[in-house]
């Protein structure tokens, strides 16, 4: 089988989604924050910043159990309003030119924004955190915790014990 579609394991849960057909990312809910403009967005959050909040689909509601136990998560995000064909950037506007792989601008190809923020409180489908610096509205991609303190769930396997 060309996908991971193992069988679920107890209590998992699965909801019916249409067949993926390519690399197409699915949009699980919106990020609200308190900036209207590029003007007001941090060029990177700060974990004193302001509240935001992760607004998932209430499909995906379920999908933040667990995640209270983590002082801070990853949160990847869609850059919606980024246009995606510069190869070359002059940050400051000032003739400069740096690779677009070596900033962290979100103007890319795939413009995929990346934040380390702090959990505040979750409510149902909705997930309160500091950290970040995206427009109200900016379309939400995935959350992780935080790799450090993550303590992985599942069994360890061969590929996880480091060869000495
Ligand atoms: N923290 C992320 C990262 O490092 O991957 C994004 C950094 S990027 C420099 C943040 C800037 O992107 C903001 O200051 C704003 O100018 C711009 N921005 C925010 N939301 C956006 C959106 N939805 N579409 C396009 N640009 C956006």
């Amino acid at each position: 089988r060309a996908m991971d579609d193992t069988d679920l394991r107890p209590g998992e849960r699965a909801i019916e989604l249409d067949p993926p057909d390519d690399a197409r990312l699915r949009f699980i809910g919106r990020i609200r924050t308190p900036f209207a403009s590029r003007a007001d967005c941090p060029r990177q959050g700060r974990h004193d910043g302001p509240d935001c909040v992760l607004e998932l689909d209430p499909v995906w509601g379920g999908a933040l159990d667990g995640i209270e136990r983590f002082d801070f998560a990853d949160v990847l995000y869609w850059l919606d309003r980024s246009r995606r064909d510069l190869v070359q950037q002059s940050p400051k506007s000032d003739g400069a030119l740096r690779g677009t792989f070596a900033l962290r601008s979100p103007v890319r190809p795939n413009p995929i924004g990346l934040s380390r923020v702090r959990v505040v409180r979750r409510d149902g489908p909705r997930l309160v955190v500091r950290g970040l610096d995206c427009l109200d509205g900016t379309p939400l991609l995935d959350i992780k915790p935080d790799a450090c303190s993550y303590s992985p769930e599942a069994p360890r396997k061969a590929a996880d014990v480091a060869e000495s």
